[in-house]
Order: C-alpha cells, then structure tokens, then sequence
C-alpha cells in the first residue's frame, strides 16, 4: 500500500513573495504551502501526500471548503496539486496529532490516521471481467516519486549510473504474460477473463498469446494502453496502442535489462512507450528542482499535448526507478 501519511522533517521554511500569512514548507522532495510559523526547522511533521482522502476529523475541518469530497467510493478530504498565490503546494504538513507524540521519524501513519488513496469513480470502459488477482509472481506496474527520493537522488548523482528516460504515458497499466502454460492479460490489479475487454482485444490483435507461448519464456510484458476508447485517448490516436516499458522475467524474478527489452520489444512487434533519452547520467549536482523543471514538454505522441511525465530506469541495475510527473499536467488535471 502506498504510504500517504508519514513522520517526516521539516527540510527548509521560505518565505512566499507577499504573502504573510502562508509560508513554504520543504519536506524531502515535497513542497507544501503551510501557516506561517507553524514550524521550525527540523520539526518533526506528519506529511499527506497527494492523492490522499483524509477522515472527517475536526483537525482537517479547515480543508472542507476546498477539498471535501464523496463520490461514494471516497469520502472525506483529497489533497491534490495546488497552487496558492503563484505557489505550488503538494499535499498537507501537520503538526504531530494527539495520537502519533510517541511516533518517529519514517513511520507510515496512513492506517493509524484512516486515510486512505483518492478513487475516481472507475467508468464503466472496465466492466472487463475479473477472473482473480494479478498472480503474485509478478509486480504490480509502480513507480515512486523523486519527491520521496530526495536522499537516493544525492546518491545516485554522485555516481556513474546510467538512466534510460522514457516518456509516462496516461493510459491504463496493461500486463500480458506467459506463466508455464497459461497467457494471461492483467489490469494494474486483477487479472481479467479472455471472455471480452479491450484489453484481450489488444493482446489478440498483436498476436501476444501464440508468441508468447512460441517464445516458450515465463515472462510478463509490461505496458500502457493508450488511444482511441481509452480514458479519453488524451493524445488523441486514431487507435488503441499498447506500449510497453517493461518486461518482467517470472523465473528469475527481475527486469529485463533495457537493450534486452528492447530486443524482445521489436521481435514480437510491440510498440514502446517514447525513449527521451538512453544513457545519461545524472548531474552531479541534480535536484528535484532541475529534474521536475525538465520533465515539462510536450508529449512525443502529440506535440499539443503536455506530457504526463517521466520515467526514470537504471541501466546497469534495472531494480531502480523512479517517476516524474509534469507539475503542469498536474495542475491541468479534473
Ligand atoms: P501512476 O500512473 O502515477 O500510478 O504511475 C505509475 C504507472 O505509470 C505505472 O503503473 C504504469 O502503468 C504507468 N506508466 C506509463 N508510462 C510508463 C513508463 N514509460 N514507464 C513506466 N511506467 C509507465
Ligand atoms: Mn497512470
């Protein structure tokens, strides 16, 4: 589960041009607009991140007016990007409650404090039947923020090591696998019945069950869907796509690396999500800052659109990644 509430520190305090009533709040890679003197530096603080629905409580009431929501899946208040006089604000910093003084720093708070992830209400373009869960062998598509990764980011720019940057494309994650003798198409969590779906569609149409099974590996093919009849084709195909950015290998429990993935990709004829960039390293002196002033452009499958965002992999060690997203996609978001 994603941790949404967690014991941080607060990083840096600045001061928001003409503004004396709010203050921006650091916290790892998270900025967040915040009362002014609420905290000093190195408090200890609970940070929301977005995409958050906190419980009706009376410490969170002052969020109704601007956050409260119930499309009777959710039901409480959702934190989303905002921008408060010129100011990006991502997520909500508190003082410690009553009921985290013994907690420390690091510690997930989400179930302790009932907050649980935004859903939108799912349209009914999934009404595909599920058959089960996505088989545990192979990982859920995820990714985390570089806003969490503000300490492996002082690291990893120091270093040598490599990154392949892909464009993150907003469709649906779409797994297809072969596990011994069985093909199976997943959603980001369930695995859905051959029955009907555009999922299986798009399998079929690329042929991936009898080339999967020719192939004769227990491997997951890892993508997005994307395109005409999905979630509002937001790059405005005149087809359904599927593309793919990872592929997971069963039995050896690990990605491919990506000149293999690349490999298999154009041996079966599968298209890949857009390459920005195979290679490079990281700044020596790479911030949060630079990289999310860098993901902002246009999406290389529709240059009107903005992109969602990026996505960074490891070459030498693809275990490691991590995502970017587009503060200006974020803001157009509904
Ligand atoms: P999010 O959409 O914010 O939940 O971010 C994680 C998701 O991004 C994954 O589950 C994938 O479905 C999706 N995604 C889209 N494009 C890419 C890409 N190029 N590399 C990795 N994941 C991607
Ligand atoms: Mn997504």
């Amino acid at each position: 589960m994603r941790k949404l509430a967690t014991i941080r520190q607060v990083a840096a305090i600045t001061a928001i041009p003409n503004a004396d009533a709010i203050e921006c709040v650091t916290v790892d890679g998270w900025r967040v607009v915040s009362k002014r003197g609420e905290f000093a530096l190195g408090d200890l603080c609970v940070y929301f991140e977005i995409d958050s629905v906190l419980p009706e409580r009376q410490e969170f009431e002052f969020l109704r007016k601007s956050s409260y929501v119930n499309n009777g899946k959710c039901q409480g208040f959702r934190l989303k990007t905002m921008r408060l006089r010129g100011q990006i604000s991502q997520g909500l910093v508190l003082p410690l409650l009553s009921e985290l003084a013994t907690s420390q720093l690091g510690d997930d708070v989400t179930e302790l404090l009932g907050v649980t992830i935004w859903e939108p209400v799912i349209p009914s373009e999934l009404s595909d039947i599920v058959v089960g869960g996505m088989p545990s062998v192979i990982p859920h598509t995820d990714q985390e923020r570089i806003q969490n990764l503000t300490a492996d980011l002082a690291v990893w720019s120091q270093t040598e090591m490599q990154w392949e940057i892909t464009e993150k494309l907003d469709g649906m994650s779409m797994t297809v696998f072969r596990n011994q003798a069985h093909v199976g198409v997943c959603t980001r969590n369930w695995e859905l019945s051959s029955a009907s779906g555009r999922m299986w569609d798009m399998a079929r149409k690329l042929d991936l069950p009898a080339k999967l099974t020719a192939l004769g590996r227990n491997l997951a093919l890892q993508g997005e869907l994307i395109g005409r009849g999905i979630r509002g084709n937001y790059y405005q195909l005149t087809q359904p796509e599927f593309r793919l950015f990872d592929v997971w290998d069963i039995d050896a429990q690990q990605y491919l690396n990506s000149y293999d993935r690349g490999l298999l990709c154009w041996d079966l004829g599968v298209l890949h999500c857009p390459i920005i960039s195979q290679g490079v390293c990281l700044d020596r002196a790479a911030t949060v800052d630079q990289l999310m002033a860098r993901t902002e452009g246009a999406s290389n499958l529709n240059p009107a659109r903005i992109r969602e965002g990026l996505v960074y992999k490891c070459i030498t060690d693809p275990s490691i990644s991590f995502k970017a997203i587009s503060n200006q996609f974020l803001l157009g978001e509904k």
